[in-house]
């Protein structure tokens, strides 16, 4: 699944599911830095697909620094140019080398998803009682935060409470965090709304600059790939809600049609032209109603 590609002054050291890592080839004049490399790959089910959605790692970078901007002075990034090699224009950015913390941080104001089996299991969300009486889709009282430990790929991410976190990382790291995630989502929570848009819950991953210490946003933000977007004229508590993201290609893989079985160990098949396009045109959406402006691909 590594996408490695041959990019002047620049050494591939790490493939994700769905981004690559380049470092620097010797000394960079911007100091420590990585090359971050949002490619098409898309997951699904914890797989990721043979097939690619065309643009979709143009959306994620760009919507990505959108919204760092928008978030500027509420959290600092890691984004320090987006003057990348020709081969990856549009969907690279250059971002100070942070060493991340090994805690994806999520924060929900609806119950969906993972947050959703856990309340209806305990009542629950990674230690946190909610009210009874919730529903797939329902607003949660306040946003919470709800950490979750990183897996390896091909693993599920575990959710866990947050004394978990504070072992994990001490008192005072935990509490930044959870703070720092609670705050960019009470912003992007009001910017999407303003747009018709719920945002239902969003992972964040931060890291620390190792030359000033600072705790700074990394990875990307704010993506259909790490956060639910609801249109807010659409939503009704008690049912899956539509979604930007990869509804489509979820709805087609579990359908007799895919003739594929998510319990078995099989990966799974290619994804027909028709979902492709209809996802590929569901990210761009997503692009344009939370911008305002549709992106040039
Ligand atoms: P997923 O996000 O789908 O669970 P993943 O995290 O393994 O999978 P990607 O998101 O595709 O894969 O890869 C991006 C990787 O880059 C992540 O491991 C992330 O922690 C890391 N990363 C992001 N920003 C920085 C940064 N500024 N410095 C160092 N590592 C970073
Ligand atoms: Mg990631």
């Amino acid at each position: 699944m590594s996408d490695a590609l041959d990019l002047p002054g620049w050494r591939h050291v790490y493939s994700g599911k769905v981004r690559d890592l380049y470092e620097p080839d010797g000394t960079h004049p911007l100091g420590d830095v990585v090359l971050v490399v949002a490619s098409d790959r898309i997951s699904a089910y914890d797989h990721v697909l043979t097939s690619v959605i065309p643009d979709k790692g143009v959306v994620l970078t760009q919507l990505s620094l959108w919204w760092f901007e928008q978030l500027a002075d509420v959290v600092p990034n890691h984004v320090v140019s987006t003057d990348v090699p020709a081969a990856v224009a549009g969907r690279a950015m250059i971002c100070r080398r942070l060493d991340m913390y090994p805690v994806e941080c999520v924060v929900r104001g609806y119950l969906t998803g993972s947050g959703l089996a856990e309340y209806r299991a305990s009542g629950e969300v990674t230690g946190i009682a909610l009210p009874a009486g919730l529903v797939d889709g329902s607003r949660l009282p306040e946003p919470i935060f709800t950490p979750a430990t990183k897996a390896e790929v091909g693993e599920h991410d575990e959710n866990v409470p947050f004394a978990a976190v504070v072992e994990k990382l001490g008192e005072q790291a935990a509490t930044t965090l959870r703070d720092l995630t609670l705050a960019v989502y009470a912003r992007a929570e009001a910017v999407a709304r303003e747009r018709g848009i719920i945002l239902a819950d969003t992972k964040l991953e931060f890291g620390v600059d190792p030359a000033t210490g600072a705790v700074v946003l990394g990875d990307e933000v704010l993506t259909p790939d790490s956060s639910r977007f609801w249109p807010a004229d659409a939503w009704e508590p008690g049912r899956a809600q539509p979604s930007f993201d990869k509804q489509f290609v979820r709805d087609w893989l579990t359908s007799p049609a895919s003739g594929w079985d998510r319990a078995g160990d099989q990966a799974p098949p290619a994804l027909p032209a028709a979902v492709v396009e209809r996802t590929r045109a569901r990210y761009l959406e997503a692009y344009e109603r939370l911008t305002g402006a549709p992106l040039a691909v």
